[in-house]
Protein backbone atom coordinates (compact mmCIF):
# COMPACT_ATOMS: atom_id res chain seq x y z
CA UNK A 1 0.00 0.00 0.00
CA UNK A 2 1.15 3.21 -0.57
CA UNK A 3 2.28 5.75 2.28
CA UNK A 4 0.44 8.57 3.16
CA UNK A 5 1.90 11.01 1.15
CA UNK A 6 2.87 9.24 -1.87
CA UNK A 7 -0.46 10.20 -3.63
CA UNK A 8 -0.16 14.27 -4.92
CA UNK A 9 -3.83 13.53 -5.98
CA UNK A 10 -4.86 12.74 -2.27
CA UNK A 11 -2.83 15.34 -0.97
CA UNK A 12 -4.67 17.93 -3.34
CA UNK A 13 -7.80 17.19 -2.53
CA UNK A 14 -7.06 17.13 1.63
CA UNK A 15 -5.09 20.52 1.16
CA UNK A 16 -8.98 21.95 -0.32
CA UNK A 17 -10.74 20.08 2.30
CA UNK A 18 -8.27 21.81 5.09
CA UNK A 19 -10.06 25.15 3.78
CA UNK A 20 -13.88 23.90 4.63
CA UNK A 21 -15.54 25.44 7.74
CA UNK A 22 -15.40 22.28 10.38
CA UNK A 23 -12.99 20.52 8.53
CA UNK A 24 -10.37 19.51 10.83
CA UNK A 25 -7.10 17.66 9.54
CA UNK A 26 -5.46 15.55 12.03
CA UNK A 27 -1.59 14.83 11.55
CA UNK A 28 -0.80 11.55 12.07
CA UNK A 29 -3.43 9.51 13.26
CA UNK A 30 -3.84 5.75 13.75
CA UNK A 31 -7.07 3.68 13.84
CA UNK A 32 -5.44 1.06 17.16
CA UNK A 33 -6.11 4.56 18.62
CA UNK A 34 -9.74 5.26 17.58
CA UNK A 35 -11.34 1.69 17.40
CA UNK A 36 -12.53 -0.11 20.54
CA UNK A 37 -10.40 -3.02 19.74
CA UNK A 38 -7.14 -0.89 19.49
CA UNK A 39 -5.77 -2.46 16.05
CA UNK A 40 -5.55 -0.69 13.17
CA UNK A 41 -2.64 1.17 10.87
CA UNK A 42 -2.65 4.39 9.51
CA UNK A 43 -4.60 6.29 7.17
CA UNK A 44 -3.69 8.94 4.27
CA UNK A 45 -5.25 10.98 6.77
CA UNK A 46 -8.11 11.81 8.99
CA UNK A 47 -10.70 14.74 8.77
CA UNK A 48 -12.29 15.64 11.74
CA UNK A 49 -15.44 16.79 10.36
CA UNK A 50 -17.73 18.91 13.47
CA UNK A 51 -20.83 20.18 11.45
CA UNK A 52 -23.26 17.79 8.84
CA UNK A 53 -21.96 20.20 6.15
CA UNK A 54 -18.27 19.92 6.45
CA UNK A 55 -19.07 15.76 6.84
CA UNK A 56 -20.86 16.00 3.68
CA UNK A 57 -17.99 18.36 1.72
CA UNK A 58 -15.62 16.15 2.67
CA UNK A 59 -17.37 13.03 1.45
CA UNK A 60 -18.16 14.11 -1.42
CA UNK A 61 -14.72 15.80 -2.77
CA UNK A 62 -13.05 12.41 -1.84
CA UNK A 63 -16.05 10.46 -3.72
CA UNK A 64 -15.58 13.12 -6.55
CA UNK A 65 -11.29 12.51 -6.83
CA UNK A 66 -11.25 8.31 -5.97
CA UNK A 67 -10.16 8.11 -2.88
CA UNK A 68 -11.51 5.19 -0.39
CA UNK A 69 -13.53 6.64 2.34
CA UNK A 70 -13.78 5.29 5.74
CA UNK A 71 -16.70 7.15 7.33
CA UNK A 72 -15.74 6.89 11.29
CA UNK A 73 -18.33 7.00 14.32
CA UNK A 74 -16.48 5.56 17.93
CA UNK A 75 -14.67 3.43 15.83
CA UNK A 76 -16.69 0.64 17.97
CA UNK A 77 -17.70 -1.85 14.85
CA UNK A 78 -14.55 -1.80 13.17
CA UNK A 79 -11.87 -4.62 12.67
CA UNK A 80 -9.11 -2.86 10.85
CA UNK A 81 -5.90 -4.22 9.23
CA UNK A 82 -2.35 -2.94 10.70
CA UNK A 83 0.07 -0.86 8.36
CA UNK A 84 -0.31 1.93 6.04
CA UNK A 85 -4.00 2.26 5.04
CA UNK A 86 -5.06 3.32 1.31
CA UNK A 87 -8.10 5.35 2.29
CA UNK A 88 -9.35 8.59 4.05
CA UNK A 89 -11.16 8.69 7.54
CA UNK A 90 -13.93 10.81 7.52
CA UNK A 91 -14.85 11.20 11.40
CA UNK A 92 -18.42 12.18 11.94
CA UNK A 93 -18.35 14.93 14.52
CA UNK A 94 -21.68 16.61 14.43
CA UNK A 95 -23.49 17.02 17.97
CA UNK A 96 -26.26 18.84 18.13
CA UNK A 97 -29.85 17.57 19.88
CA UNK A 98 -32.76 19.29 19.81
CA UNK A 99 -36.17 18.01 21.28
CA UNK A 100 -39.63 19.15 19.56
CA UNK A 101 -43.05 17.81 21.24
CA UNK A 102 -46.20 16.73 19.17
CA UNK A 103 -49.37 18.43 18.76
CA UNK A 104 -52.29 16.85 19.38
CA UNK A 105 -53.23 15.59 15.88
CA UNK A 106 -49.60 13.94 16.26
CA UNK A 107 -47.70 16.75 13.56
CA UNK A 108 -44.12 17.71 14.60
CA UNK A 109 -44.55 21.18 16.36
CA UNK A 110 -41.59 23.44 15.48
CA UNK A 111 -41.17 25.46 12.32
CA UNK A 112 -38.36 24.17 10.08
CA UNK A 113 -39.21 21.01 11.39
CA UNK A 114 -42.73 20.93 11.06
CA UNK A 115 -41.49 21.86 7.10
CA UNK A 116 -39.02 19.18 6.83
CA UNK A 117 -41.82 16.77 8.75
CA UNK A 118 -44.48 17.58 6.15
CA UNK A 119 -41.90 16.92 3.02
CA UNK A 120 -40.48 13.92 4.11
CA UNK A 121 -44.42 12.84 4.71
CA UNK A 122 -43.07 11.77 8.06
CA UNK A 123 -45.50 13.27 11.38
CA UNK A 124 -44.23 12.44 14.65
CA UNK A 125 -46.71 9.33 15.93
CA UNK A 126 -49.11 11.05 18.24
CA UNK A 127 -48.41 11.85 21.12
CA UNK A 128 -44.48 11.03 20.45
CA UNK A 129 -41.50 13.66 21.77
CA UNK A 130 -38.91 13.50 18.89
CA UNK A 131 -35.24 13.85 19.18
CA UNK A 132 -33.01 15.06 16.61
CA UNK A 133 -29.33 14.56 17.29
CA UNK A 134 -26.46 15.04 15.39
CA UNK A 135 -24.76 11.52 13.82
CA UNK A 136 -21.61 12.44 15.81
CA UNK A 137 -22.93 12.51 19.40
CA UNK A 138 -22.05 9.93 21.59
CA UNK A 139 -25.02 7.27 21.94
CA UNK A 140 -24.83 6.67 25.50
CA UNK A 141 -25.17 10.51 25.88
CA UNK A 142 -28.32 10.83 23.79
CA UNK A 143 -29.73 7.92 25.67
CA UNK A 144 -29.13 9.54 29.24
CA UNK A 145 -29.99 12.94 27.97
CA UNK A 146 -33.47 11.51 27.14
CA UNK A 147 -34.06 9.54 30.14
CA UNK A 148 -32.85 12.02 32.45
CA UNK A 149 -35.77 14.43 30.58
CA UNK A 150 -37.44 11.55 31.44
CA UNK A 151 -38.65 10.31 28.01
CA UNK A 152 -38.66 6.46 27.71
CA UNK A 153 -37.34 4.35 23.92
CA UNK A 154 -34.33 4.17 24.33
CA UNK A 155 -33.52 2.94 27.65
CA UNK A 156 -33.23 -0.74 26.88
CA UNK A 157 -30.00 0.26 24.43
CA UNK A 158 -28.64 2.25 27.18
CA UNK A 159 -24.19 1.37 27.60
CA UNK A 160 -24.03 0.78 23.96
CA UNK A 161 -20.97 2.29 22.69
CA UNK A 162 -20.22 4.15 18.99
CA UNK A 163 -22.17 7.30 17.66
CA UNK A 164 -25.56 8.14 17.05
CA UNK A 165 -25.51 8.05 13.51
CA UNK A 166 -23.74 4.42 13.34
CA UNK A 167 -26.77 3.24 14.85
CA UNK A 168 -29.05 2.79 12.10
CA UNK A 169 -26.00 0.96 9.88
CA UNK A 170 -26.51 -1.97 11.51
CA UNK A 171 -29.72 -1.66 13.78
CA UNK A 172 -28.22 -1.54 17.00
CA UNK A 173 -29.68 -4.01 19.21
CA UNK A 174 -29.75 -5.01 22.91
CA UNK A 175 -32.00 -6.33 25.42
CA UNK A 176 -34.90 -7.28 22.91
CA UNK A 177 -35.21 -3.67 21.78
CA UNK A 178 -33.91 -2.17 18.02
CA UNK A 179 -33.45 1.16 16.82
CA UNK A 180 -35.77 0.22 14.59
CA UNK A 181 -38.52 0.50 16.78
CA UNK A 182 -38.24 4.10 17.82
CA UNK A 183 -36.59 5.09 14.88
CA UNK A 184 -38.32 8.35 13.02
CA UNK A 185 -36.15 9.68 10.27
CA UNK A 186 -32.70 9.70 8.97
CA UNK A 187 -30.68 12.40 7.36
CA UNK A 188 -28.21 11.65 5.24
CA UNK A 189 -25.60 11.93 2.41
CA UNK A 190 -26.49 9.73 -0.71
CA UNK A 191 -23.33 8.78 -2.26
CA UNK A 192 -24.57 8.04 -5.21
CA UNK A 193 -26.90 11.06 -6.13
CA UNK A 194 -25.07 13.79 -3.97
CA UNK A 195 -28.64 14.39 -2.43
CA UNK A 196 -28.70 15.88 1.14
CA UNK A 197 -32.24 14.36 2.16
CA UNK A 198 -34.12 13.25 5.33
CA UNK A 199 -35.35 9.41 4.83
CA UNK A 200 -38.23 7.16 6.52
CA UNK A 201 -36.80 3.91 7.71
CA UNK A 202 -38.63 1.97 5.45
CA UNK A 203 -35.81 3.15 3.41
CA UNK A 204 -32.98 2.05 5.33
CA UNK A 205 -33.82 -1.84 4.79
CA UNK A 206 -33.43 -2.29 8.75
CA UNK A 207 -33.53 -6.23 9.67
CA UNK A 208 -31.13 -8.34 12.46
CA UNK A 209 -27.89 -6.07 13.13
CA UNK A 210 -27.72 -4.95 9.26
CA UNK A 211 -29.46 -2.45 6.87
CA UNK A 212 -28.80 -1.07 3.25
CA UNK A 213 -25.86 1.15 5.13
CA UNK A 214 -23.51 -2.09 6.52
CA UNK A 215 -20.85 -2.76 4.88
CA UNK A 216 -21.80 -0.59 1.87
CA UNK A 217 -20.60 2.94 0.98
CA UNK A 218 -24.65 3.81 -0.44
CA UNK A 219 -24.95 6.84 1.93
CA UNK A 220 -23.54 8.56 4.82
CA UNK A 221 -25.62 9.35 7.85
CA UNK A 222 -25.81 13.24 8.97
CA UNK A 223 -28.51 13.40 11.82
CA UNK A 224 -31.09 10.78 13.24
CA UNK A 225 -34.29 11.83 14.92
CA UNK A 226 -36.03 9.09 17.22
CA UNK A 227 -39.66 9.59 18.66
CA UNK A 228 -40.06 8.92 22.57
CA UNK A 229 -42.48 8.72 25.24
CA UNK A 230 -43.16 11.31 26.99
CA UNK A 231 -44.44 9.82 29.84
CA UNK A 232 -41.08 8.43 30.56
CA UNK A 233 -42.11 4.57 29.97
CA UNK A 234 -39.56 2.13 28.77
CA UNK A 235 -40.52 0.37 25.22
CA UNK A 236 -41.64 -2.99 26.60
CA UNK A 237 -39.55 -5.06 28.05
CA UNK A 238 -38.99 -8.41 26.32
CA UNK A 239 -35.26 -10.08 27.17
CA UNK A 240 -36.10 -12.32 30.08
CA UNK A 241 -32.99 -11.65 31.95
CA UNK A 242 -34.20 -8.09 32.21
CA UNK A 243 -37.49 -8.43 33.16
CA UNK A 244 -36.59 -10.84 35.83
CA UNK A 245 -34.02 -8.42 37.00
CA UNK A 246 -36.96 -5.47 36.77
CA UNK A 247 -39.65 -8.03 38.53
CA UNK A 248 -42.11 -7.20 35.82
CA UNK A 249 -43.85 -9.85 33.28
CA UNK A 250 -42.14 -9.48 29.87
CA UNK A 251 -43.92 -7.36 27.45
CA UNK A 252 -44.63 -5.09 30.44
CA UNK A 253 -43.49 -1.33 30.53
CA UNK A 254 -41.94 0.71 33.49
CA UNK A 255 -40.08 3.51 34.58
CA UNK A 256 -37.08 4.39 31.99
CA UNK A 257 -34.63 5.73 34.31
CA UNK A 258 -34.89 2.41 35.83
CA UNK A 259 -34.68 0.60 33.50
CA UNK A 260 -31.36 2.13 32.03
CA UNK A 261 -29.64 1.76 35.67
CA UNK A 262 -30.67 -1.94 35.51
CA UNK A 263 -29.64 -2.32 31.57
CA UNK A 264 -26.04 -0.42 32.65
CA UNK A 265 -25.76 -2.89 35.46
CA UNK A 266 -26.34 -6.22 33.42
CA UNK A 267 -23.96 -5.04 30.53
CA UNK A 268 -20.73 -4.01 33.17
CA UNK A 269 -21.25 -7.48 34.32
CA UNK A 270 -20.80 -9.02 30.86
CA UNK A 271 -17.84 -6.51 29.90
CA UNK A 272 -20.14 -4.97 27.36
CA UNK A 273 -19.70 -1.22 28.89
CA UNK A 274 -16.26 0.21 27.64
CA UNK A 275 -13.77 0.64 30.71
CA UNK A 276 -10.36 1.55 30.24
CA UNK A 277 -9.32 -0.11 33.03
CA UNK A 278 -11.51 -3.50 32.07
CA UNK A 279 -9.38 -5.38 29.17
CA UNK A 280 -12.60 -7.34 29.10
CA UNK A 281 -14.31 -4.26 27.59
CA UNK A 282 -11.05 -3.57 24.41
CA UNK A 283 -13.19 -5.36 21.95
CA UNK A 284 -15.82 -4.49 19.01
CA UNK A 285 -18.89 -6.02 20.97
CA UNK A 286 -20.55 -9.42 20.00
CA UNK A 287 -18.01 -10.56 17.67
CA UNK A 288 -20.54 -12.95 15.42
CA UNK A 289 -24.06 -12.34 14.95
CA UNK A 290 -26.50 -15.09 16.53
CA UNK A 291 -26.78 -17.52 13.71
CA UNK A 292 -30.15 -17.97 11.54
CA UNK A 293 -30.25 -21.81 10.24
CA UNK A 294 -33.64 -23.24 8.84
CA UNK A 295 -36.01 -24.72 10.89
CA UNK A 296 -35.24 -27.98 8.70
CA UNK A 297 -31.87 -27.61 10.26
CA UNK A 298 -32.58 -27.55 13.75
CA UNK A 299 -33.02 -31.33 14.17
CA UNK A 300 -29.91 -32.05 12.54
CA UNK A 301 -28.00 -29.39 14.79
CA UNK A 302 -29.63 -31.05 18.18
CA UNK A 303 -28.07 -34.37 17.05
CA UNK A 304 -24.50 -32.86 16.83
CA UNK A 305 -25.13 -31.11 20.10
CA UNK A 306 -26.31 -34.54 21.10
CA UNK A 307 -23.35 -36.26 19.65
CA UNK A 308 -20.78 -34.20 21.44
CA UNK A 309 -22.23 -33.00 25.02
CA UNK A 310 -25.44 -35.77 25.08
CA UNK A 311 -29.10 -35.06 24.73
CA UNK A 312 -29.23 -33.15 27.85
CA UNK A 313 -27.58 -30.37 26.67
CA UNK A 314 -28.96 -30.53 23.34
CA UNK A 315 -32.72 -30.53 24.67
CA UNK A 316 -31.15 -27.33 26.85
CA UNK A 317 -29.82 -25.60 23.42
CA UNK A 318 -31.23 -22.17 22.94
CA UNK A 319 -33.37 -21.98 19.52
CA UNK A 320 -35.66 -19.05 18.87
CA UNK A 321 -37.97 -19.34 15.97
CA UNK A 322 -38.65 -16.20 13.78
CA UNK A 323 -39.99 -14.83 10.33
CA UNK A 324 -36.46 -16.22 9.16
CA UNK A 325 -35.95 -19.14 10.78
CA UNK A 326 -34.55 -20.42 14.26
CA UNK A 327 -32.40 -18.19 15.71
CA UNK A 328 -29.79 -19.67 17.71
CA UNK A 329 -27.10 -18.34 20.70
CA UNK A 330 -23.32 -18.03 18.89
CA UNK A 331 -21.83 -17.62 22.48
CA UNK A 332 -23.66 -21.00 23.75
CA UNK A 333 -22.13 -22.59 20.75
CA UNK A 334 -18.72 -20.85 21.23
CA UNK A 335 -18.52 -21.96 24.62
CA UNK A 336 -19.91 -25.98 23.88
CA UNK A 337 -17.21 -25.92 21.00
CA UNK A 338 -14.61 -25.43 23.38
CA UNK A 339 -14.22 -22.04 23.59
CA UNK A 340 -14.69 -21.17 27.12
CA UNK A 341 -14.34 -17.52 28.66
CA UNK A 342 -10.88 -16.05 28.34
CA UNK A 343 -9.82 -18.63 25.54
CA UNK A 344 -7.07 -19.55 24.58
CA UNK A 345 -5.19 -18.20 27.74
CA UNK A 346 -3.85 -15.42 30.36
CA UNK A 347 -0.81 -14.62 28.49
CA UNK A 348 -2.83 -14.49 24.95
CA UNK A 349 -2.50 -11.13 22.94
CA UNK A 350 -5.91 -11.84 21.77
CA UNK A 351 -8.32 -13.74 23.89
CA UNK A 352 -12.38 -13.84 24.95
CA UNK A 353 -13.70 -12.04 27.26
CA UNK A 354 -13.67 -13.91 30.86
CA UNK A 355 -16.81 -12.61 30.98
CA UNK A 356 -18.76 -13.39 27.50
CA UNK A 357 -17.59 -15.15 25.01
CA UNK A 358 -19.03 -13.77 22.22
CA UNK A 359 -17.02 -10.70 22.68
CA UNK A 360 -12.99 -11.00 21.43
CA UNK A 361 -10.73 -8.71 23.02
CA UNK A 362 -7.22 -7.07 22.72
CA UNK A 363 -5.31 -7.33 25.80
CA UNK A 364 -3.41 -4.06 24.78
CA UNK A 365 -0.52 -5.23 22.48
CA UNK A 366 -2.66 -7.79 19.78
CA UNK A 367 -2.05 -6.86 15.85
CA UNK A 368 -5.08 -7.40 14.11
CA UNK A 369 -3.43 -10.47 12.99
CA UNK A 370 -3.80 -11.69 16.48
CA UNK A 371 -7.72 -10.79 16.45
CA UNK A 372 -8.34 -12.62 13.20
CA UNK A 373 -6.74 -16.02 14.02
CA UNK A 374 -8.57 -16.42 16.86
CA UNK A 375 -12.01 -15.34 15.27
CA UNK A 376 -11.27 -17.82 12.49
CA UNK A 377 -10.25 -20.49 15.07
CA UNK A 378 -13.25 -19.73 16.80
CA UNK A 379 -15.55 -19.97 13.90
CA UNK A 380 -13.59 -22.82 12.64
CA UNK A 381 -14.45 -24.62 15.28
CA UNK A 382 -17.85 -24.40 15.84
CA UNK A 383 -18.73 -25.21 12.56
CA UNK A 384 -16.84 -28.55 13.02
CA UNK A 385 -18.67 -29.30 16.22
CA UNK A 386 -21.93 -28.30 15.09
CA UNK A 387 -21.90 -27.86 11.63
CA UNK A 388 -23.17 -23.81 12.53
CA UNK A 389 -21.51 -21.03 10.32
CA UNK A 390 -20.71 -17.94 12.31
CA UNK A 391 -20.79 -14.55 10.35
CA UNK A 392 -19.04 -11.78 11.87
CA UNK A 393 -20.82 -8.24 13.40
CA UNK A 394 -17.92 -5.90 12.79
CA UNK A 395 -17.53 -4.44 9.64
CA UNK A 396 -14.07 -5.42 8.11
CA UNK A 397 -11.71 -2.66 6.94
CA UNK A 398 -8.47 -3.86 4.56
CA UNK A 399 -8.91 -7.44 5.67
CA UNK A 400 -11.50 -10.27 6.09
CA UNK A 401 -12.07 -13.01 8.24
C1 LIG B 1 -18.25 -3.11 24.44
C2 LIG B 1 -19.15 -3.07 23.24
C3 LIG B 1 -20.50 -3.41 23.36
C4 LIG B 1 -21.35 -3.35 22.24
N1 LIG B 1 -22.66 -3.67 22.39
C5 LIG B 1 -23.50 -3.62 21.33
C6 LIG B 1 -24.89 -3.95 21.49
O1 LIG B 1 -25.36 -4.27 22.58
N2 LIG B 1 -25.68 -3.92 20.39
C7 LIG B 1 -25.20 -3.55 19.17
O2 LIG B 1 -25.98 -3.54 18.20
N3 LIG B 1 -23.90 -3.22 19.01
C8 LIG B 1 -23.05 -3.25 20.04
N4 LIG B 1 -21.72 -2.93 19.87
C9 LIG B 1 -21.21 -2.58 18.54
C10 LIG B 1 -21.13 -1.06 18.30
O3 LIG B 1 -21.04 -0.36 19.50
C11 LIG B 1 -22.34 -0.55 17.51
O4 LIG B 1 -22.43 -1.21 16.28
C12 LIG B 1 -22.24 0.96 17.26
O5 LIG B 1 -23.43 1.43 16.70
C13 LIG B 1 -21.08 1.34 16.34
O6 LIG B 1 -20.99 2.75 16.36
P1 LIG B 1 -19.65 3.51 15.98
O7 LIG B 1 -19.98 4.96 15.92
O8 LIG B 1 -18.57 3.13 16.92
O9 LIG B 1 -19.37 2.96 14.52
P2 LIG B 1 -17.94 2.71 13.86
O10 LIG B 1 -17.31 1.52 14.50
O11 LIG B 1 -17.16 3.96 13.83
O12 LIG B 1 -18.39 2.31 12.38
C14 LIG B 1 -19.08 1.09 12.16
C15 LIG B 1 -19.62 1.11 10.72
O13 LIG B 1 -20.60 2.14 10.60
C16 LIG B 1 -20.21 3.09 9.61
N5 LIG B 1 -20.61 4.41 10.09
C17 LIG B 1 -20.28 5.00 11.25
N6 LIG B 1 -20.85 6.22 11.33
C18 LIG B 1 -21.56 6.39 10.18
C19 LIG B 1 -22.35 7.44 9.64
N7 LIG B 1 -22.56 8.57 10.31
N8 LIG B 1 -22.90 7.27 8.42
C20 LIG B 1 -22.72 6.12 7.71
N9 LIG B 1 -21.96 5.10 8.17
C21 LIG B 1 -21.39 5.23 9.39
C22 LIG B 1 -18.71 2.94 9.48
O14 LIG B 1 -18.26 3.36 8.21
C23 LIG B 1 -18.53 1.46 9.69
O15 LIG B 1 -18.82 0.78 8.49
C24 LIG B 1 -20.84 -2.97 20.97
C25 LIG B 1 -19.48 -2.64 20.86
C26 LIG B 1 -18.65 -2.69 21.97
C27 LIG B 1 -17.21 -2.30 21.83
Amino acid sequence: MLPPSSDRRVDAVIRDLADVAGVAVVPDARLDSLTTLRIGGRPRALLECSTADAVTAAVAALDAAGVPVLVLGGGSNLVVAGGDLDLVVVAVRNREVEYRGATDDGAAAGGEADDAAAAAGEAAPHGRIVVRAGAGLAWDELVADTVARGYGGLECLSGIPGSVGATPVQNVGAYGVEVAQVLHRVRWFDRHTGVDEWVAPGALGLAYRTSVLKNTDRAVVLEVEFHLDPAGRSEPVRYAELAGRLGVEPGERTEAAVARETVLELRRGKGMVLDDDDEDTWSAGSFFTNPVIGEEDLPTVRSRVADRLGVGQAAQMPAFPGANGVKLSAGWLIERAGFGKGYPSSSSLARLSTKHTLALTNRGRATADDVIALAREVRDGVREAFGVDLHPEPVWVGCSI
